[in-house]
């Protein structure tokens, strides 16, 4: 083997210690730039052709593909290496073991989360998320409640049980879609033994990459923003949902339909609202290219 060969050997070597290292700490994507993937396609020395480096590149089958990111958009390539935990926006698939696993890393982290000190402390349940992981559709509300905190699952109490039957009505469940919160903890309300209250800015903000990671790992069809605080969390809008809902935004590419939270359905029990919630509803099922029956059509519309 000649110097050269033996440089790059050494060099292999290293590259394989490091993935492996990063491996043992969590790591299950690593995003390569396109100059290393100029790099990489580049003829290796006769020596090593073959065998070592398909080997090497065959037992990092956890790691991404580096060739299915070429289709990934450039934008979204970074050639930083992603930290613990982390992952990086791509539109290449994920493969479905190591999704599973990053969301699960994930989880873990959020539930051990103590960025929020006086959340930490008062919690009872860190109430991440429930649902499918692999949900074309996609639900986000503002926080917790104190049956969400009791419980750790979001949108359980009563304006959950009616998220629940919006999510019926459109012929899903709750196991075929994804719920989440901006915020993962109950926001704490020292000195009251009841009630609620919106999440602060910096609350928000500390809070909020735990929901872009499950985003970017469920990778939905479409997000549905439940009320003004998952707008505002999601798009950084502070403009009314009334204003607001019905329109399509986007978020990072994926379209994302605001409209009233269920609680306001619940303060409000006018079929005129209650069918704005059903239209907006109705326009992500057309997105999403699924059937409506009539019934479904003429839902909350006067005789
Ligand atoms: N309201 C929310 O926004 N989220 C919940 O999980 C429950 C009520």
């Amino acid at each position: 083997m000649g110097p050269m060969a033996d440089a790059y050997e050494q060099l292999l070597d290293a590259t394989i210690q490091h993935l492996e290292d990063l491996k043992s700490r969590g790591v299950r994507h690593v995003a390569v730039s396109p100059e290393t993937l100029r790099a990489l396609a580049q003829p290796t020395p006769q020596e090593l052709r073959g065998s070592r480096r398909e080997e090497a590149l065959s037992s990092k089958s956890e790691i991404r593909n580096p060739k299915s990111e070429i289709s990934a958009p450039a934008a979204e390539q970074t050639s930083l290496l992603a930290l613990p935990g982390e992952t990086v926006p791509t539109t290449a698939p994920l493969d479905p073991q190591a999704k599973a696993a990053a969301f699960a890393a994930l989880r873990e982290r959020a539930l051990a989360c103590v960025k929020c000190p006086h959340l930490a402390s008062s919690r009872k349940n860190v109430a991440f998320g429930v649902g499918s992981i692999d949900a074309q559709l996609m639900f986000v509300g503002e926080a917790p409640g104190a049956d969400e905190d009791e419980q750790g699952e979001p949108f359980v109490g009563k304006a959950g049980q009616l998220l629940t039957k919006i999510i019926q009505a459109t012929g899903l469940s709750r196991a075929d879609v994804y719920i989440a919160n901006i915020l993962k903890c109950r926001p704490d309300t020292p000195g009251q033994s009841a009630g609620n209250r919106k999440p602060t800015s910096d609350e928000m903000a500390t809070c909020i990459p735990y929901l872009h990671e499950q985003i970017d790992l469920i990778r939905p069809r479409v997000i549905v923003a439940l009320g003004a605080t998952a707008v505002e969390g999601l798009l950084g809008k502070t403009i009314g949902i009334t204003k607001l809902r019905g329109t399509w935004k986007t978020y990072r590419g994926t379209p994302l339909m605001p409209t009233y939270h269920p609680a306001y359905l619940l303060r409000n029990q006018a079929m005129s609202e209650k069918r704005k919630v059903w239209e907006d509803m109705l326009a992500v099922m057309e997105k999403l290219e699924m059937p409506i029956s009539e019934k479904q059509r003429r839902f909350f519309l006067k005789a």
